[in-house]
Order: structure tokens, then C-alpha cells, then sequence
């Protein structure tokens, strides 16, 4: 899946789960993490050495994509930045993205489990899912707004 549905679904979780604009984009950020796994990601271009190692050490789709990674991300902001919305916020954001892999591959998700969970579809399918999952998340999120300014 692309960054930019990454990105906006990031940002529906972490506005669903924190109920605010700084854990919308919270998770946002998040949700572009996992891919630091990938030298060709948008994040992943930003730190080459630290996508190129984790990719060749891990594999793509692997531990960065993993509940492990996201259970030892929020223990470590829960229990050092004591922030909820921070905590909450990336966790729905890596939650996202991870749910969002696993609906166009496959996706090591119970890592270091050597099992690939997940919908393997074609590059055609996989295009057309990740177009789907941006436009209605930006959707979902346009009524959320709404509907929480209208209450
Ligand atoms: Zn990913």
C-alpha cells in the first residue's frame, strides 16, 4: 500500500482513538513507520541506513510490522513520555498500517512466528484496494469531523 493511504488511514485511527486533531496526526506519522523496513518507503528514504539494515537483518513486512513492535513501542511511550494521546494515537496509527498490508499481502504479523498472515492479491488488486482504503478513509474521517463539530 502506498504512503499517502498509509498516512491517511494513520490518521483516521489515531482520530478514532484519541478523539483529537494531535493523535489524528500522531497517527498519521505512525502509520508510516512500519515501512521503515523499506529502503524504496517514503520514511524508509529518509534514514537509508537504518531501512537498508532492517530490511536485509528482518526482511520487509517483518517485525516492524509486527504486534511485538507495536506492544514495545506503546510500553515504551506509556511507560516513558506518559502521554496518552501520544501513546494511543501511534499505536492505532501502526495498527493501521498493519491491518492495511494485511488486506493486499502478506504480512509476518505474530513475528518472530515465521507465519505470513494476510490477502495476497494481484498488483492490479493491490492498487485498487490501497485507492479504496485512502478515499474512504478520508471519507470516514471527513463524517467524523462533522459529526463531532455537530455535537
Ligand atoms: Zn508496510
Amino acid at each position: 500500500m502506498g504512503w499517502e493511504s498509509h498516512f491517511v488511514t494513520g490518521v483516521l485511527a489515531g482520530y478514532v482513538a484519541t478523539n483529537s486533531v494531535a493523535g489524528a496526526v500522531v497517527g498519521g506519522v505512525a502509520g508510516l513507520v512500519p515501512d521503515i523496513d523499506e529502503p524504496n518507503a517514503k520514511l524508509g528514504r529518509y534514514v537509508p541506513f537504518l531501512s537498508k539494515w532492517l530490511k536485509h537483518t528482518f526482511g520487509h513486512r517483518t517485525i516492524t510490522h509486527s504486534l511485538l513492535f507495536v506492544g514495545v513501542v506503546a510500553f515504551l511511550l506509556h511507560t516513558f513520555v506518559e502521554i496518552d494521546t501520544l501513546t494511543y494515537g501511534v499505536t492505532a496509527g501502526l495498527l493501521a498500517h498493519i491491518a492495511c498490508d494485511m488486506i493486499t499481502g502478506r504480512v509476518r504479523v505474530l513475528y518472530p512466528l515465521s507465519t505470513k498472515i494476510g490477502i495476497r492479491v494481484t498488483r492490479k488488486w493491490s492498487k485498487r484496494i490501497d485507492e479504496a482504503a485512502k478515499w474512504l478513509a478520508i471519507g470516514a474521517l471527513i463524517a467524523l469531523v462533522i459529526t463531532d463539530i455537530l455535537a
